[in-house]
């Protein structure tokens, strides 16, 4: 008996508790869905069972649609974490009870009974009454109830939440052999990794109401597509480094970039993923067919039992973002986790002063992000369109983004941070993909601190009245981080439609580059604009038709849909500015003058003037002088 969810949402309040899963489990299968505590999954197991009606969406069990019918007519057995059972019935009673409802004849009843007090082990007790049993043991006569009707599908809700470890781990073996024998389809719910682990089919991996990933158990540990799942799974260290042609580079290392990952653009963060138990230490350098990460000493060290738990500062990674594991307040390197058995353990690893070559046995490219954004605040100022904005791209492009404020001394901190939450609180359907931060110091150095080591692509500014509250820092980002800056004013909901202006020749490709992820991200149609002037030279026309020929096919290559315009005015804002009078576009993408050339000043004064006369936002991506 199959179970499809096509769709389902649900809210309570303001709160979205289900936000849009889709999922199919299989026929047989025993399906575990693991996620943190108030990460829905009770709601959604209510869902499934008819326990609560969805806000929209579709339930099928056995390829019939049962969204509107009652938890009666839906078939489905349940458990709950607390014990289900009627405690003043005995055990058979509380077996046949739904079958009584049923009206299944009393012989029948009790062969029934029989069979199942043998399937869970409970043979003997059941003139008992349940509140003489243990936790477990009412558990299991839970199980046997539920399934004494023969339900279509069996669910259940952390059902040895409440038992202690020992029992847990006796029922779950127990659960796992009579689900073997009787092959009733079965979602479990869980927050207990191990428990998911060890009885799993499939796992599906929920949070905030989203379904984030579902996959077999060892796929999921090795192979996860999302950060959420490499992180939220088994211990991990998670890097971000950057595509290089075809390196990754982290720090001063360079990875090859495997031929099987999923493909990234040049240039993009690139996720990886390695398990601590992949970390090999030596005081030798390594063989080729290790990964070499650099040197490293030993931080700190943590005894479990049966593995030693290592933590590692590696020189040749200074300045790579970690995300696993987080990097604490004022820490300044990156820190690797390593293991080594309990009784694999040296003298070598217990002298702090040794240095060692770590190394990766193999290591995993996550999916690629979408637009990693870094949106700043100014932390009195409240536009909720301009946060917005910044949100529904991230989310768009299926990227992250962080909200950020500087402040000038330590008073101000804990209040701007509360400011920044409730922003971001408000804007609830983007929780997954938000952040916030307060740095402390001066406002340009922090933006662009927080830019480098956070691995942002774009950062946000607000595009104030008076151009020098966003000029300054907007330059320096530019010219010091090669950083495009998006500067935000009249923000549509959505953005379809991107103008992207360029000029012909070297210092056009890049905005045509990155201009095509965005496009390619948020699934834009494209306008490439170039502006002659009357007195072009028929060379010089060819050359901008060349050049604009050339973006189209780079864009087309990203499967981005375009076109290309040429107009000619000896003054191209003009042009631009009747462009975006009629063309309504919802981004307008041009290029920055790299610095330290001799028309940087002209430039600057052009690319300000297209500034002045946008009614939308305006993307400036920086040229590359290289
Ligand atoms: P889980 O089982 O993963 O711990 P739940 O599905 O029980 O999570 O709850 C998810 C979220 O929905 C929680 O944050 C909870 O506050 C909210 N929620 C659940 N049930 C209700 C309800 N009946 N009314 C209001 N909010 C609810
Ligand atoms: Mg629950």
């Amino acid at each position: 008996m199959s179970i499809k969810l096509n769709k389902i949402k649900k809210r309570f309040g303001h709160q979205i508790v289900i936000n849009n899963i889709s999922l199919e489990i299989f026929n047989g299968e025993l399906f575990v869905l693991l996620g943190s505590s108030g990460s829905g999954k009770s709601t959604l197991l209510r869902v499934i069972a008819g326990l609560i009606q969805p806000d929209a969406g579709k339930i099928e069990i056995n390829e019939k649609d049962v969204t509107n019918l009652s938890p009666q007519q839906r078939n489905t057995g349940f458990v709950f974490q607390n014990y289900s059972v009627f405690r003043h019935m005995t055990v058979q009673d509380n077996i046949e009870f739904g079958l009584k409802i049923r009206k299944v004849h009393s012989e029948e009843r009790k062969k029934v009974t029989a069979d199942l007090l043998e399937l869970v082990g409970l043979t003997g007790l059941e003139k008992r009454y349940a509140d003489e049993l243990s936790g477990g043991q009412q558990q299991r006569v839970a199980l046997a109830r539920a399934l004494a009707y023969k339900p279509e599908v069996l669910l259940l809700d952390e059902p040895f939440g409440a038992l202690d470890v020992k029992i847990r781990s006796q029922l779950r073996k127990s659960l796992k052999e009579i689900q073997n024998k009787i092959k009733v389809t079965t979602i479990l719910v869980t927050h207990d990794q191990e428990e998911a682990f060890e009885l799993s089919d499939r796992i599906g991996v929920i949070n905030q109401g989203q379904l984030i990933e579902v996959d077999q158990p060892d796929k999921l540990y090795n192979y996860p597509k999302f950060e959420f799942t490499a992180a939220f799974i088994g211990g991990g260290n998670v890097l971000v480094g950057r595509k290089e042609k075809n390196f990754i580079r982290l720090g001063s290392t360079l990875l090859p970039f495997p031929e099987k990952a999923p493909p990234h653009d040049d240039n993009a963060p690139v996720r990886i993923l390695f398990r601590p138990e992949s970390v090999l230490l030596s005081t030798k350098e390594f063989s080729d067919d290790i990964y070499v990460l650099g040197r490293s000493k030993i931080n700190e060290i943590k005894f479990n039992g049966s593995f030693f738990r290592l933590f590692l500062d590696v020189n040749e990674l200074k300045g790579v973002q970690a995300l696993e594991p987080r990097i604490a307040y004022g820490q300044n390197t990156v820190r690797i986790e390593a293991v080594v058995p309990g009784n694999n353990i040296t003298d070598e690893i217990l002298d702090s002063n040794q240095e060692f070559w770590l190394g990766l046995k193999n290591f995993h490219v996550l999916q690629p992000t979408g637009l990693k954004l870094l949106i700043y605040i100014d932390h009195s100022s409240i536009d909720p369109s301009f946060v917005e904005f910044g949100f529904s791209l991230a989310q768009a492009t299926e990227g992250f983004a962080c909200l950020l404020s500087v402040v000038n001394s330590q008073s101000h901190h804990s209040e701007t941070f509360n400011h920044l939450e409730t922003i971001r609180q408000s804007h609830q359907r983007y929780l997954n993909l938000t952040s916030t931060n307060v740095r402390q110091g001066s406002y340009t150095e922090e933006i662009l601190r927080e830019a480098q080591e956070g691995q942002y692509e774009i950062v946000i500014l607000k595009r104030e009245e008076e151009p020098t509250d966003y000029s300054s820092k907007a330059l320096q980002i530019l010219t010091v981080l090669k950083l495009p800056v998006l500067l935000v004013k009249n923000p549509h909901s959505q953005i379809q439609r991107i103008l992207i202006c360029t000029a012909a020749g070297e210092p056009g490709k890049e905005d045509i580059k990155f201009g095509g992820r965005v496009a390619k991200l948020t699934g834009a149609f494209t306008t490439l604009f170039h502006v002659t002037r009357k007195s072009s030279s028929k060379a010089e026309l060819y050359r901008a038709e060349r050049h604009l020929h050339l973006g189209k096919a780079t864009l087309e290559a990203l499967n981005v849909k375009s076109e290309i315009k040429i107009e000619e005015d000896d003054n191209p804002v003009n042009k631009i500015s009747s462009e975006l009078q009629k063309g309504q576009y919802d981004l307008l993408i041009i290029g920055s003058p790299a610095p330290k050339t001799t028309r940087h000043l002209f430039w600057k004064d052009l690319t300000r003037k297209i500034i002045d006369v946008s009614n939308v936002p305006v993307l400036i991506v920086p040229m590359v002088n290289e």
